[in-house]
């Protein structure tokens, strides 16, 4: 307790008072899904590159383990502490400066604080895109974005944002700080050190600051909404309108019919524009940087075909941009309906997608024959292989009863993803939520690799520890 009093006291001298949290810190020591409950030492909130590297000097000293934390929206649980009370979240909201934009090379560099949204509305200012974009973007950070590699709705044209990052400044778990922060598309000096911090998941060290891609802004815009008889077509009709449309196809987002039903339970204002009810939906967008009536008339033109040749049995097309957002907002809105829903067990998975239709009828068709009543809630990035395979209990099974069910339903999904060469995290990650599960599914040869990473840059094992690998005894 003396060492701890002497620890945060030593923190107050580098950040202030008022920025070591030591009470009220139940927003910080609870994971998004409300899941884990962790028990912060403090919270400390540094607002500078050199804070940071201050406050990490000072837990080396001290052997105390460090928890980053950005918005706090990551849903496998790495950005929340144990309930040691020994760990201190290092929450990084003041560290959210824009440090410089340059349109002519494309590219901005900004704190890893950054609000996501902030930042695509300071692209927009400069008449660019930052096209990293999902459903938490108004509270997710960038930082947390790059510590995750997330994906989101715009990975089919732009990638993930492993994709999207040129350069990084980061504090490493020696409290020195490895400058990379570069706007460069080109350069083969060596190992390209950066690839290692991104999807890290704060286990190598604290991201600091980003250069990041920036794109043309997208002068058009054209968002349509179809119904589909199977995750067969929907492969047809991705096939399809990416031959049609080519690199101007943004989107591609799935969603089951128990998805739908449950945006309209918790949504009731969601838009409804088929008469009937149909198996399965697609929301599609393309953008281009010629006029909406150019981009309007290939788009239709690729739907009519698809119509034409029943790989879809309905279509909405969105006349107009207000139109566009409500659609979209349907789709941003399945995690939060979920969330008010009875809890369901989670799944974020990618196959190849030519496997995806057999892999749902094969793992539906078995959660049915053992679940009877079971309702897949399955939506996601089907135009990058990645869905996110969602279980809810049948309604005549209690929630703690099907809370019971979570390691027998998660074996019977990961081992097909498995059987198939998929993932079991296409873009959530590892955290405390699948540490076991990787442990479980990867090769002893990449476990042994990431490991003796993990030893080399963090040899204190004072990083984020207890999350993405089990490393064993810290001594
Ligand atoms: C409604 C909703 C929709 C979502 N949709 C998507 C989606 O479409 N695609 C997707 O990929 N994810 C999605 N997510 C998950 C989540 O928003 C992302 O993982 C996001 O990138 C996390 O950012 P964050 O700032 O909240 O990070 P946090 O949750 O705070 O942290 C996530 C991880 O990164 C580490 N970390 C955070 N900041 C830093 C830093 N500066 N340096 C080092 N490590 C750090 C933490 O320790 C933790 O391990 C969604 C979440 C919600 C709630």
């Amino acid at each position: 307790m003396q060492n701890h009093q002497a620890f945060i006291d030593a923190a107050c001298a580098v950040i202030g008072h008022d920025h070591v949290l030591t009470s009220d810190l139940d927003m910080y020591a609870q994971d998004w899904r409300k899941k884990y409950f962790g028990r912060p030492l403090a919270v400390l909130r540094p607002a500078s590159t050199a804070e940071v590297a201050a406050l990490v000097k000072l837990c080396v000293e001290h052997a105390v383990a460090i928890v980053p934390q950005g918005g706090n929206t990551g849903i496998c649980a790495g950005s929340v502490p144990d309930a040691s009370g020994e760990q201190v979240v290092l929450n990084l909201a003041r560290l959210n400066r824009l440090r410089s934009v340059d349109p002519a090379n494309n590219t901005m560099t900004v704190e890893a604080g950054c609000i996501l949204q902030t930042l695509q509305d300071t692209a927009e200012s400069v008449d660019r895109l930052f096209p990293l974009s999902l459903g938490a973007e108004g509270s997710c950070q960038i930082g947390g974005n790059i510590s995750t590699n997330a994906g989101g709705v715009q990975v089919l044209r732009y990638g993930n944002t492993r994709d999207l990052v040129l350069g990084l400044e980061v504090v490493l778990p020696s409290g020195e700080i490895l400058d990379i922060l570069r706007g460069l598309r080109k350069d083969n000096t060596g190992y390209d050190l950066k690839q290692l911090f991104i999807g890290a998941e704060g286990t190598l060290g604290i991201i600091t600051a980003a250069t990041l891609k920036l794109f043309p802004a997208p002068r058009a815009c054209a968002v349509a909404f179809a119904a589909l008889s199977s995750p067969a077509q929907a492969v047809k009709l991705l096939q399809h309108m990416r031959a049609e449309l080519g690199e101007r196809f943004t989107a591609f987002e799935l969603m089951s019919d128990a998805s739908i039903d449950l945006i309209r339970c918790h949504f009731p204002a969601s838009p409804n524009p088929f008469t009937s009810p149909h198996s399965w939906y697609v929301l599609m967008e393309a953008t281009d940087s010629g006029t909406d009536a150019a981009l309007g008339a290939l788009f239709e033109g690729a739907l009519e075909r698809v119509l034409e040749q029943g790989i879809i049995d309905d279509v909405a097309l969105a006349s107009s941009k207000a139109q566009a957002g409500e659609l979209w907002m349907m789709r941003e809105n399945v995690s939060e309906a979920q969330q008010i829903d009875s809890p369901n067990i989670k799944h974020d998975i990618s196959l190849p997608i030519s496997s995806i239709p057999a892999f749902i009828d094969e793992v539906v068709g078995a959660l049915e024959k053992t679940y009877p009543g079971v309702r897949p809630i399955i939506y996601g990035h089907l135009g990058d292989g990645n869905l996110h395979f969602n279980i809810a209990r049948p309604l005549a099974v209690d929630n703690a009863q099907w809370q019971d069910e979570t390691h027998a339903v998660n074996t019977m999904v990961h081992d097909a993803v498995v059987r198939q060469r998929g993932s079991i995290s296409a873009e959530h990650g590892i955290g405390q939520a699948k540490q076991e599960e990787m442990a479980h599914y990867k090769s002893e040869a990449e476990l042994v690799v990431m490991r003796a990473i993990k030893r080399a840059i963090d040899p204190q094992l004072l990083m984020n520890p207890g999350k993405v690998l089990d490393m064993g005894s810290t001594s």
